[in-house]
């Protein structure tokens, strides 16, 4: 197809801000679209010359862009600096000294789509010396035939910023409107920008809507997805997963309870740990494993030690998996919230070092390909057993998701408490019957985690503690203040969060040598103290309670932080922000 009819679709998309306008105008212009055409210039109109899921890229500089306009124009490098600076925008540019040297040569020649895209692909693989000029080379070809509206949007597909306001969502419908409307019998309406269903009924929109994504979510290519759909339904239908190939991993929804989690993914259920590291969707593909973040970002290289991880302790040739990577400390073996590694996602240089500073554990908790055959459509308990049949479990480097099956809340509830104790997040609740849905957020899956707010309270009590932790005053109370008498009001007990070693953190020997000097009264093994020692502790959730004087009282209190040193007991929460917070969480529920 000639390049000229994608510039007029250029245009005409950027000058509505209409999301169905555009749609309509995209969807027609894909109706006239060649077949051979199709792939390609799903791409250009993406602005891309790789789909999604190739993260190389076109990496040209817009001091190359001067450069190649100077050799298709024979205007001066220092000539377009000025315009550049005048307008900001090369494209423009590129639109205005193209115009003055049309007005001397006559000399000009139609470009294709695939011309533009096999020299622009070229660009961002080229390798090797001169690679620089080479690529310059390739874009000056371009212009030289390229009339002035033509020549903006070359530059700024070259730039990779083409600014035409087509988001995912527009290019899945125009692929239905294109392919699909005779069968749903739909119309635009332009005049009224509105969608025309008959009957008003959009069940076979939504199933034509349906189609198309899905088969998005496995190829993440909707030049695919386009190539496919002019052959029908059953085509699409026929997408498959191919290994090398990364998916849209699947979402998950929230619950507020134990018990609501098990009503949305139906008990029994499997309750996993949740684990606070980044997804890690691992592939091998004919012996080779490659390994990508949920933003389909190729990782491999900076994490070889999950490569070896599997390579020794998965079997097979050729699979999907889905799986967490959390890093713990070297030093201690406990795990480490993500913050501490993520560094190393975008990390390029001293790999080795990093991966023995900041180690990681890979947790598999799902198979979606095991060679040669897609498991998305089988039920999750089929597809854990069959990772539990093809995993060697090796703590701190491999291992599957700690998983209990149940449709018991208590059990669950345990389960539950036993993960935050631990340092997890919360647990994730899963359907064993269901299928694995990528890029979906239908609820096969839930998350249960504390809803954390904070609060400064301080020590009123301490409790001696037992077998390991006797010597120390392991279990605290604390307190909030009424601020009309100045009174500390208790509001619970905090144990978690505390270390049994100094060098670990804020630890109970440290906060026992704090207490030990302001004891007031000892009985049986409690402490009363002076309120002093201020700490900050999180918490899920404020509750009723005749317990405590407060009439209050915090679930799952852990310790934050430590602040007697920037903050006094008169500077804590009062009761006056909790009784804030029980009557804010009550509106959010
Ligand atoms: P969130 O990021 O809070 O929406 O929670 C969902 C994320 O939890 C997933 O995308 C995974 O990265 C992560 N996760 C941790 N443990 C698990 C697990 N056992 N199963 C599934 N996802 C998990």
């Amino acid at each position: 197809m000639e390049y000229s009819k994608l510039v007029d679709l250029y245009q005409k998309l950027e000058s509505t801000p209409k999301r169905l306008e555009k749609t309509h105008l995209l969807s027609e212009f894909l109706k006239q679209v060649p077949k051979e055409d199709m792939h390609h210039i799903m791409l250009l109109v993406q602005g891309k010359v790789f789909p999604n899921w190739d993260d190389r890229k076109i990496g040209f500089a817009a001091r190359l862009v001067l450069k190649a306009l100077t050799i298709s124009t024979g205007i001066s490098v220092d000539d377009m600096e000025k315009l550049w600076k005048e307008t900001g925008d090369l494209g423009l540019v590129a639109e205005t000294v193209i115009k003055k040297k049309k007005q001397v040569t006559l000399f000009s020649q139609d470009i294709t789509t695939a011309k533009v895209f096999a020299n622009v692909q070229k660009m961002a693989t080229l390798e090797g010396e001169g690679t620089v000029d080479r690529k310059v080379q390739l874009l000056a070809e371009l212009l030289t035939s390229a009339t002035p509206k033509e020549a903006i949007y070359l530059i700024r597909t070259a730039l990779e910023d083409l600014r035409v306001g087509l988001g995912e969502g527009t290019i899945r419908d125009a692929i239905v409107w294109a392919f699909f409307a005779e069968k749903i019998g739909m119309k635009y309406d332009l005049q009224e920008n509105d969608l025309v269903l008959p009957d008003n009924n959009r069940e076979l929109y939504e199933h034509f809507s349906i189609v198309v994504q899905e088969a998005y979510d496995i190829t993440n290519d909707f030049s695919k997805v386009a190539e496919l759909a002019k052959y029908g339904e059953e085509r699409l239908k026929e997408v498959s997963l191919e290994p090398g190939r990364p998916v849209k991993v699947m979402l998950a929804q929230k619950v507020h309870s134990m018990e609501e989690g098990l009503e949305k993914v139906e008990a029994p259920a499997a309750i996993e740990n949740k684990y606070d590291g980044f997804r890690v969707e691992v592939h091998k593909k004919n012996g080779e494993i490659m390994l990508f973040t949920r933003r389909l970002e190729n990782v491999t290289k900076q994490f070889p030690e999950i490569v070896d991880f599997v390579r020794e302790n998965v079997a097979g040739e050729s699979f999907i998996l889905d799986s967490e990577a959390v890093g713990f400390s070297p030093k201690t073996n406990k795990y480490l919230p993500f913050q501490e590694i993520s560094q190393r996602i975008k990390r390029k240089y001293d790999i080795s070092e990093m991966s023995s500073k900041f180690p990681v554990e890979l947790n598999i908790f799902d198979i979606l390909y095991y060679e040669g055959k897609s498991y998305i459509k089988e039920e999750f308990q089929v597809r854990r057993k069959l990772l539990e049949k093809i995993t060697t479990q090796k703590p701190l480097k491999i291992v599957l998701a700690k998983e209990i099956i149940t449709s018991d809340p208590f059990v669950g509830q345990k389960f539950y408490h036993e993960a935050i104790n631990s340092g997890f997040e919360g647990v994730m609740l899963k359907n064993l019957k269901a299928p694995y849905k990528p890029g979906s957020r239908v609820g096969f899956m839930v998350k249960l985690k504390p809803v954390l707010d904070m609060l400064d309270v301080v020590i009123t009590a301490g409790e001696w503690g037992e077998g390991k932790r006797s010597g120390w005053l392991s279990t605290y109370t604390i307190a909030v203040r009424d601020e009309d008498t100045g009174e500390f009001l208790e509001i619970g007990k905090v144990g978690t969060g505390f270390k049994e070693k100094d060098e670990e953190g804020v630890s109970f020997n440290q906060i026992t040598e704090l207490l030990k000097p302001l004891v007031i009264s000892e009985k049986g093994k409690e402490v009363i103290v002076k309120p002093e020692i201020v700490i900050e502790v999180s918490f899920e959730e404020v509750q009723k309670s005749p317990s405590y004087k407060s009439g209050y009282a915090l679930r799952f209190p852990r310790l934050a932080r430590l602040r007697n040193m920037e903050r006094s007991a008169e500077d804590i929460n009062t009761l006056a922000d909790v009784e804030d917070i029980f009557y804010g969480q009550k509106k959010r529920s």
